[in-house]
């Protein structure tokens, strides 16, 4: 098994109030003792780390959440000074952070850029007054807009979100969304269908969807799109434009190691013979008293081994989601598995039409990006 390289995750699990569709760990915002509590945790569980990392370059980084944006700009530094204290970066790091258009204004744009934050995702997923009001986003189209042209003032990289297929979305609609985000000319964009996920108010209460045959038109024309206007589509929901792949997701995608850190963030390591995993309990207060206390081994919800049945399924889980080509070493290398083992399947999947065989790699065929999950289930 071959050490991948190194991205670190930061989640930070508060927001304004809970969208419907989300299923993302995250409580309501608290006073703002709990946040500065909540950034003190952070910095110690980073400080654990420091010499785990063992000096593996860190190659990117991702403040999710979450809202990241609902803590000020003094938070922030803390959080990166912590990072920067606490492990090596590489040269060329990649350091991204999610913004809600509800919560930021220029000044913390512009003082994100000065802390060495260097890529935003800005969450718009819609333009139209009504859909956000249906999702209950805590922003409008105007306030979208210009979170997007002050980002763009000191950001040379960031990604916009946009979701379609929403409750009572029609065609032009959604084309529409996606043609002005494109007026905003991010170098990225993560356009992806709304899904109801379980556990949430829309899974309780699903609402009036558009019919299959609309989202299919929705997505034809909405891939037309985006290629015309230079954006390509490397990974089933994210498009770019030359050079502004997002490092940190295609690392997760090329199933590369991270470390997280935060309430309800997960890692994976790779040690020399086998991948640790870790998740963090998905509670706040807990999370924080615990580090407090010095009680480390609370904050962890999960803490094991993938065993070699689990690893194919978690690989191609991920290696899928990309439309290159999967190196067949790439796969021996990273999960220290034979690939002649499942040889068979992509000769029945080449068989199908899905995928071509070649000698050193596997080529995932158009027809093959549609069956990805029935592909999946082999690895079960
Ligand atoms: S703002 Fe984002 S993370 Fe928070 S509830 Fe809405 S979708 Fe989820």
């Amino acid at each position: 098994m071959i050490i991948p390289p190194l991205g670190l995750y930061i989640h930070i699990p508060f927001c304004i109030r809970k969208c419907p569709y989300c299923d993302f760990f995250s409580e309501k915002i608290g006073t703002d003792g709990v946040q500065d509590n909540y950034v003190s945790a952070l910095i110690k569980e980073l400080s654990i780390y420091s010499e785990a990392s063992s000096g593996r370059k860190i190659e990117s980084v991702y403040i999710g959440g979450g809202t990241p944006t609902l803590l000020n700009p003094k938070q922030i530094e803390s959080i990166m000074d912590a990072i920067v204290r606490n492990f090596c970066l590489s040269d060329s790091v990649e350091i991204s952070m999610e913004a809600n258009p509800g919560t930021v204004t220029e000044n913390n744009i512009r003082e994100y850029r000065r802390l060495g934050i260097n890529r935003i995702s800005l969450g718009v997923q819609s333009l139209n007054n009504d859909s956000l009001t249906r999702l209950c986003r805590i922003h409008n189209r105007n306030e979208a807009i210009i979170a997007a042209e002050n980002i763009a003032k000191y950001f040379q990289n960031f990604n916009i979100d946009l979701m379609h297929s929403l409750p009572g979305q029609n065609l032009k609609d959604a084309i529409l969304d996606l043609d002005e985000v494109i007026k905003l000319n991010p170098n990225h964009i993560s356009w992806y269908q709304l899904t109801i996920e379980e556990d949430t108010p829309y899974a309780r209460n699903i609402p009036p969807l558009p019919k299959e045959d609309i989202i299919d038109s929705i997505y034809l024309e909405g891939y037309d799109l985006l290629k015309q206007h230079s954006y390509v589509h490397y990974e089933v929901s994210a498009f770019a434009k030359k050079g502004f792949e997002c490092k940190h997701n295609l690392n997760y995608w090329t199933f590369g190691d991270y470390l997280g850190a935060g309430s309800g963030a997960h890692s994976k390591i790779t040690e020399s013979n086998s991948i640790h995993r870790q998740s963090r309990i998905e509670n706040t207060c807990e999370y924080i008293r615990s580090m407090n206390e010095n009680r480390i081994s609370n904050i962890y919800a999960t803490d094991d081994h993938i065993s070699n049945e689990d690893l194919t399924f978690e690989y191609f889980l991920n290696r899928l989601r990309l439309f290159s080509p999967i190196p067949i070493r790439e796969y021996e290398d990273l999960t220290g598995l034979c690939f002649e083992n499942i040889r068979h399947l992509f000769e029945k999947y080449e068989a199908e039409g899905l995928v071509s065989l070649l000698e050193d790699k596997i080529v995932i065929s158009n027809k093959g990006q549609l069956f990805i999950n029935q592909m999946l289930q082999d690895f079960i």
